[in-house]
């Protein structure tokens, strides 16, 4: 029997035993009254009690009592005890997540609705200038750099920023925002002076070594035309022996010049020209046409009058790798089109052939520094690894996308978009 059905079984006996004995006295009505006043009076009592047990937060052992009271007090006892339980665990556990992020390297923030900052660790407080104090302030209010700013208003946030740190510009920091959970958002700044250090050095040293190699070269190229000037074909070995020269030294100027046009890419800023695209690619298909047996194979086609803003200089350097690519990889008697054309979002810039194709594996590699497919071939082709990528950097300075489509044995079309805002006439 529960205790709720005892409680009840035991009132009824009682007041069955009180109606009894007040029959018995003849005095039914004013017992029958008093016993019920005085059940009143005890209920009253243990709700007081329960009361102010409760009001005092129910921390102390509760009053000796007994039947449904006894229950009601033990079970709100160990649901407090059971709460108390949790929360240490909840306590320990919010502790050494506190101490993991303390740990962290990066600095990291967690962002209201409101860019408010809710949470910081001890790394926001040093690279970012943050004070525990802050809590609560908008973010944008503390770190004002515009590009930051703008940043977090986008609410793109797939690419990281590079920032200086607001405490010492010497600190070069890149920052992420990751979203998560119901508009809170994770700021993450990490520390990359050293990585940023290094990587200035290797292009200043590729800088300089291909600054430096290229007078040199030039000095041994010249003696080597005027060797060949003066060979009297007496000696094959001889003959062959400085046709190899020739062509080594005329590929190694190719590797010096990418690397220094890859250098200045790299640490120039973009000239903004009005390119007068239509014509620049009739330059480039004419130039491309007067090479060794590449004659009428290049079909032009300008769709679109558009001029973009960017360098001439460096679109020149993008076009003529990507119609060099599709005449060198492709047979001698297959044609190759070039379209400038303008679709809904962008001005595209397209090279299609009918080559030999660029194998799947390939195609994410492509764009890598001194990355060449291994393709089993009749002929050698020369090339640096070099001219992809100079298309990518090109590219990334003009806002633009290069888009790849190829088939092993059917050929490649490469594209370049420009986003439309960039036209200029
Ligand atoms: P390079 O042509 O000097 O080797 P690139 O960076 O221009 O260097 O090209 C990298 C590699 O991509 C090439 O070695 C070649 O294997 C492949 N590739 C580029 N363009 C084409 C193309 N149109 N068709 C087939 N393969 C290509």
């Amino acid at each position: 029997m529960g205790t709720g059905q005892k409680e009840i079984t035991r009132l009824l006996l009682l007041l069955s035993l009180i109606a009894l004995l007040g029959a018995i006295v003849g005095l039914f009505y004013p017992i029958m009254l008093l016993a019920m006043s005085a059940l009143l009076a005890y209920q009253l009592f243990q709700v007081i009690r329960f009361e102010n047990w409760i009001r005092t937060g129910g921390r102390k052992k509760y009053p000796k009592t007994s039947g449904i009271w006894e229950d009601i007090y033990y079970h709100i006892y160990r649901i407090k005890k059971d709460d108390k339980k949790r929360k240490k665990k909840l306590g320990k556990m919010i502790d050494l997540f506190r101490k993991s992020t303390e740990a962290l390297p990066d600095a990291a923030v967690v962002l209201g609705k409101n860019d408010e900052i809710e949470w910081s660790n001890k790394m926001a407080n040093q690279v970012l200038g943050l004070q525990n104090s802050d809590k609560g302030q908008r973010i944008p209010n503390l770190i004002r750099f515009p590009e930051f700013v703008r940043y977090l208003k986008s609410g793109d946030f797939n690419e990281a920023i590079t920032l200086n740190s607001p405490v010492d510009k010497h600190i070069i920091l890149t920052v992420r925002i990751v979203a998560y959970g119901e508009g809170l958002r994770l700021l993450l700044a990490q520390d990359v002076t050293q990585l940023k250090k290094m990587e200035l050095m290797r292009k200043d040293f590729v800088a300089n070594v291909s600054h430096e190699l290229r007078t040199p070269l030039t000095v041994l190229k010249g003696y080597l035309e005027t060797l060949q000037d003066m060979d009297e074909h007496t000696s094959v070995l001889l003959s062959e022996s400085l046709t190899q020269m020739q062509a080594q030294t005329e590929r190694m100027q190719y590797l010096v010049d990418d690397l220094l046009l890859l250098t200045r890419l790299e640490t120039q800023q973009v000239k903004n020209e009005c390119v007068d695209v239509p014509h620049l690619l009739q330059q480039i298909c004419l130039e491309g046409d007067t090479l060794p047996q590449q004659a009428n194979r290049i079909q032009l086609r300008i769709e679109s009058p558009a001029h973009i803003i960017g360098e001439e200089h460096e679109l020149r350097s993008a076009f003529t790798n990507l119609l060099g690519n599709a005449l060198k990889y492709s047979p001698t008697e297959a044609s190759v089109l070039v379209r400038w054309y303008q679709t809904a979002q962008a001005f595209v810039f397209e090279v299609q052939d009918y080559g030999e194709g660029i194998a799947e594996a390939d195609l994410p590699r492509i764009t890598e520094r001194f990355y060449r497919c291994e393709v089993k071939r009749e002929r050698k082709i020369s090339g640096t690894g070099l001219g992809l990528a100079i298309v990518k950097h090109v590219l990334m300075r003009h806002e633009g996308k290069l888009n790849i489509q190829s088939e092993v044995g059917k050929g490649s079309c490469f594209t370049c978009h420009f986003p439309l805002k960039r036209q200029c006439n």
